[in-house]
């Protein structure tokens, strides 16, 4: 702890109320709410084991990998504590690996919490105030933090201050006390849910781009031989191609196919093998779901192509809104099979075609 750390916890005892100084916990509960049907119970373990360490480990995102590297390396050259970095793009795509990955490569701790943990000024002000120089601060679905708290961390990101006040009506006052040098990253599904301060307050916002097939296919292989699993190019490539461009779900899908592999094959995943496994587990050529092909099935007959509204869609689908908004339409956006126009959610002519249907008489006139 700093050394002003003991003063503020006298102060912020009476003010902060009883969660002061609770360790920054709940991020993987908060995670799991903000995207419950992608990260199943035991992904929590497997991600780790299966997580690039550096960025040499880290796979695609060239640009960003590049820009990191000049970073760091300008920053240690200095001697200076690297920006505050803003990571943004759907669940899974490797945000909280690549703040691992840049406080390992700065040969700093990182303390890992998120928006949702710090419920109160004291919460933020205890993580603060246990940072050390030099230390990488990861908050994820940074989106989420409430106000009060989003407001106490300006100081912090802008002069590394925390300001408190303390006392009550007149004699209140403000007191300003000095927090180490620390790099703040942040992670977010969604920069537009960002307040216009907190963002301008990075240095530096990158956004992930979902993997190409190539990419996925290489980090299948990395992870199976991480696994000790049996598997040729062409397995990995069909895993890759159904995995929505995102690297949580090939490394998920590729401990299914491994499963299906020892029990009705030899253990060896090759194409046919994974093809035939993917199937079995309802995940078809495009790498869609059982939820996704529901989805479009909505828009596309229930609604009949016409535009729906999110919170509509949602319910009919039984899904949290934020999930459907976050895990589902980003990817199926993408893939051309459905649009986001202002009157609501229309399925495309693609959307039909995948459904194998023709689209309804007068269907985007
Ligand atoms: P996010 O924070 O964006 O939801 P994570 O960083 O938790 O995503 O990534 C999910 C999993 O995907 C990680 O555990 C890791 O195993 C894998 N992963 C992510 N990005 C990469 C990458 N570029 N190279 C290799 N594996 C990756």
């Amino acid at each position: 702890m700093a050394d002003n750390g003991v003063k503020l916890e006298g102060i912020m005892f009476e003010a902060g109320g009883p969660t002061f100084g609770a360790p920054a916990g709940g991020h993987a509960d908060a995670r799991r709410r903000a995207v419950s049907p992608e990260l199943q119970e035991d992904d929590l373990a497997f991600d780790r084991s299966l997580r690039p360490k550096r960025l040499g480990d880290y796979l695609g995102q060239t640009k960003i990998k590049e820009s990191l590297a000049i970073l760091i390396e300008a920053a240690q050259a200095r001697g200076d504590v690297v920006d505050h970095i803003l990571f943004s793009g759907p669940p899974g795509l490797g945000k909280t690996t690549l703040a691992q990955v840049v406080a390992n490569e700065l040969g700093a701790n990182i303390r890992t919490t998120s928006g949702p943990a710090i419920e109160r000024t004291g919460d933020l002000a205890a993580i603060l105030t246990n940072l050390e120089e030099g230390d990488v601060l990861f908050i994820d679905e940074i989106h989420r933090l409430n106000r009060m708290v989003e407001e106490v961390l300006y100081p912090a990101l802008e002069d590394y201050a925390l300001d408190i006040v303390v006392g009550k009506g007149p004699a209140a006052r403000s007191i300003r006390l000095d927090l180490p040098r620390f790099t703040l990253i942040g992670a977010t599904t969604r920069t537009g849910l960002l307040t216009g301060p907190l963002r301008d307050r990075f240095g530096i916002a990158f956004r992930l781009q979902y993997y190409t097939p190539d990419e996925l296919a290489a980090i299948v292989r990395r992870s199976a031989s991480i696994l000790g699993v049996d598997i040729q190019q062409d397995g990995a490539l069909e895993i890759a191609r159904r995995s929505r461009g995102t690297p949580r779900l090939a490394n998920r899908l590729l401990k299914r196919v491994r499963d299906w592999a020892q029990v009705r094959g030899d253990g060896v995943i090759d194409e046919d093998v994974a093809a035939a496994a993917l199937s079995f587990f309802e995940v078809d050529g495009l790498g869609l779901d059982a939820v996704d092909n529901r989805l479009l099935e909505l828009l596309a007959v229930q609604f009949s192509g016409r535009p729906v509204g999110l919170t509509t869609l949602a319910s009919a689908l039984s899904e949290d809104p934020d999930t459907v908004e976050d895990v589902y339409e980003p990817f199926l956006m993408q893939q051309g099979l459905m649009v986001r126009t202002p009157k609501g959610r229309q399925a495309t002519a693609r959307a039909y075609e995948h459904l194998g249907m023709v689209p309804p008489e007068g269907f985007g006139a």
